[in-house]
């Protein structure tokens, strides 16, 4: 027979095993010790100096609507914004809803797109995307996290983007160049898109969250630049937390 003591050490063994969550997956793991290195007052310095220097950020992708914003947004996945320009603009002439494109076919949207990668899928997909949202939302672009990502081509990025320019969210839509942007500055230490934007999400007050990515993105793009970061010309270089600054000039 069991001792007392030993029964309910069994039980409350039994009951913490129970009570166990399965193991969050990779991507969604929270590294509590890795994140935010700037305190809030510089975080509000820095987006207040980019807010300063372009108050009305804009997407440098070309559209006319929600409909063509989405379809060029699959299209720059691993293209640049400039690329996915010079081919869209003739194809949002003839196309630029769900059912002209539709009409206009997969061979054709492959014609008008050959100039940028993986130009064959994109096809395939713009053409699925266009018919799904013909078939189920009327033609328009749901204002919905999880219908626009259950279209073909569509991740969270894109969604992140579709939300945030089209409907307005404060939503923090992680490319490469924010993703970096962020681990330099210190605004994030995620290791991850998904970790990145949690982080954001976190810290960017809110007067400045409608347009916090696309000034990261813009930052990114023609200043704190891959190879060679412009340090020395950064208008948040005593905010940013970068060690491997580009030095200033003697
Ligand atoms: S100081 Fe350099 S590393 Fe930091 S944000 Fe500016 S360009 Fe990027």
């Amino acid at each position: 027979m069991k001792s007392p003591d030993r029964s309910a050490a069994i039980r409350k063994s039994a009951a913490a095993k129970r009570s166990k969550k399965p193991p969050a997956k990779k991507s969604e793991r929270v590294r509590p010790g890795r994140r935010s290195r700037l305190g809030p007052a510089a975080v509000t310095e820095l987006f207040r100096r980019l807010a300063d220097a372009n108050p009305e950020p804009k997407s440098e992708l070309e559209y006319v609507n929600p409909f063509t914003l989405l379809v060029a947004v699959v299209l720059s996945a691993q293209a640049t914004d400039a690329g996915v320009n010079r081919a869209s603009r003739a194809l949002f002439k003839i196309a630029d809803t769900p059912e002209k494109m539709v009409r206009l076919g997969e061979d054709s949207v492959r014609d008008f797109i050959k100039t940028i990668g993986l130009y064959r899928n994109k096809a395939r997909n713009v053409i699925e995307l266009s018919r799904r949202l013909v078939a189920e939302y009327g033609g328009n672009v749901p204002h919905d996290r999880t219908a626009l990502e259950a279209l073909p081509g569509v991740g969270r990025k894109t969604a992140n983007v579709v939300l945030n320019v089209a409907f307005g969210e404060p939503t923090m839509a992680v490319d490469t160049h924010v993703f970096r942007v962020a681990n330099r500055t210190g605004l994030s230490a995620g290791t991850t898109p998904l970790e990145v934007e949690e982080d954001l999400l976190r810290v960017v007050p809110a007067e400045y969250a409608h347009h916090a990515h696309h000034w990261l993105i813009l930052h990114g793009r023609y200043v704190c630049k891959s190879r060679h970061p412009e340090c020395p010309a950064c208008i948040i270089r005593d905010i940013c937390l970068y060690e491997a600054k580009t030095p200033c000039a003697e």
